[in-house]
């Protein structure tokens, strides 16, 4: 069997103390079906399965046959939920082990969906096909993008039904991540284990992630303005795309600075600070503008389970600590204008290409303007996608930044090559996430699915075949809710 000469793995994550963990297999499952296969992560990955047939492959996604080397667990982790603090863990995961990539990468290999977990509570661990291919195709979107998720390798159905509002198809996702470390793990040993562990786990953290920083003069601090920087570059992503998280708890915040948890996220099409799709999130909390300092409120929460680690002496330890916290803010703003001026194809800021910034994002709101077609108008006014409407305003500013462009090295050749490498053509658009999903886990039919996957996989590129897909039906996102899709 070639497939499992592949694996590499290395379970460290097995090797903490008790109470971090708990071993748990998948539940096997009835009838076994391989949907998905992802041929570049697994290459990535150095996996290689062209000689292994759909039904091995079905086994093995779905749980039913463990690959080589693989110890399952589920993984403890607590977190605040829409404000809250509550105890949480895999309650429908269970991660298979660590598996080193030739590259000497670490890669969590995961399964979502495989049955419930001391962590489960009522839920049944299980996971439905919809919510499954939702988040494959979310992730190939992100990572084709440049936005740092985690991956999915594989979808496989369980042929077992699962019970929500109504009944559904059941599925298991391979996941992959740098790991499944969240904020909310640090809450869960800061809250339920002894200092000795805690530490443990602080050391475990570093060297997993962050091995530069094992010999510095405080290694929490240190960590912690590591954290800050990378969930600040990632959020900047999320702004310059339009992506909306959804459920952006700290148990849904990656200590490695990948997007991870993304269930009911979507894109924002019609630009709106408030935008925010998710059926849960009744008070907005999580919407598009909110993030940033969302991010920053779980890096406060985290910064508190690492006090005792930063300084012996409290007081001194939380103003350490509420300085990285404070300067988050300016410093966001800071690459956001930075981010905003390159999507403007500026080579260079100053007190112009900040005022043209400014001015653009009030007339996109004002006139409910396309936030991704917005920019392609700007670098080509020819070719305006069908609905974006040029009014007197817009082109009053256009001329403006037109000329600002003319005195920057390049001109505006230059500008709109830059322009083109940040700003995407295509997004994944909910109403064709929607339809492509329904159909494929309803009546089982994927060309819509495929043809969106294709079409996602080249954001920056022309495709003549595809411009249809840039313009959103009106009225479709008024009526648009997102689910977290337990
Ligand atoms: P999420 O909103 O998907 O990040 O999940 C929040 C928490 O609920 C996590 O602890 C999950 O493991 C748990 N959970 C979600 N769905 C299920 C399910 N179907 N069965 C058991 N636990 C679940
Ligand atoms: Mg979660």
């Amino acid at each position: 069997m070639k497939t499992n000469k592949d694996w590499n793995f290395d379970n460290t994550y097995k090797t903490l103390s008790q109470g971090f963990f708990s071993i748990v297999n998948p539940m096997p499952v009835e009838k076994p079906d391989l949907i998905l296969l992802n041929s570049r992560l697994a290459d990535e990955l150095s996996l290689d399965f062209s000689e292994t047939d759909r039904a091995e492959l079905a086994s093995i996604f779905s749980g039913n046959q463990l690959p080589e080397g693989a110890e399952p667990i589920s993984q403890a982790y607590a977190g605040h939920q829409f404000g809250h603090f509550t105890m949480l863990g895999d309650g429908r995961a269970i991660v298979l082990g660590e598996h080193l990539s030739p590259n000497g990468k670490r890669y969590d290999i995961q399964f979502k969906g495989s049955g419930r977990t001391p962590y489960s509570r009522s839920g049944d661990g299980r996971a439905t096909l919809y919510s499954m291919l939702r988040e494959y195709l979310i992730s190939e979107a992100l990572h084709h993008l440049g936005i740092p998720a985690s991956g999915s390798l594989a979808v496989a159905k369980t042929g077992q039904p699962v019970y929500r509002e109504t009944v559904h198809p059941g599925a298991v996702l391979t996941r992959v991540a740098s790991s499944h470390i969240r904020i909310g793990t640090f809450e869960y040993a800061s809250r339920f284990l002894s200092r000795e562990k805690q530490q443990e786990f602080l050391d475990y953290t570093v060297a997993r992630h962050y091995p530069d920083l094992e010999e510095t003069e405080n290694k929490a601090l240190d960590l912690l303005k590591r954290v800050a920087e990378k969930q600040l570059y990632l959020v900047l992503e999320w702004m310059r795309t339009g992506f909306i998280h959804g459920v952006l708890n700290t148990d849904n915040m990656s200590i490695s600075g990948e997007a991870i948890d993304f269930g009911p996220c979507s894109f924002m099409n019609t630009f709106d600070p408030s935008t925010a799709f998710s059926s849960v999130d009744i008070n907005k909390r999580y919407a598009f503008s909110n993030q940033p300092g969302i991010v920053q409120w779980n890096l406060a929460i985290f910064a508190g389970t690492l006090l005792p680690f930063i300084d012996d002496d409290e007081e001194k330890a939380r103003k350490s600590a509420q300085e990285v916290i404070r300067e988050f803010e300016p410093r966001f703003k800071d690459e956001w204008y930075r981010m905003m001026e390159k999507k403007l194809g500026f080579s260079k800021s100053g007190k112009q290409e900040k005022d043209l910034t400014d001015q653009l994002i009030s007339w996109m709101e004002k006139s409910k303007a396309d936030y991704t077609n917005t920019f392609l108008v700007i670098a080509n006014p020819d070719e305006t996608p069908g609905h974006f409407k040029a009014d007197q305003e817009f082109r009053n500013w256009h001329d403006q930044w037109r000329a600002a462009i003319e005195k920057q090295q390049g001109g505006l050749s230059e500008a709109r090559r830059r322009m083109a490498q940040i700003n995407p053509l295509f997004i994944p658009r909910n109403h064709l996430v929607e339809e492509a999903l329904t159909e494929a886990s309803g009546g089982g039919d994927y060309a819509k699915f495929d043809t969106l996957l294709e079409n996602l996989k080249n954001p920056y590129r022309e495709q003549w075949e595809a411009k249809e897909l840039q313009n959103v039906p009106p009225g479709f996102d008024e009526q648009y809710k997102t689910f977290c899709g337990t």
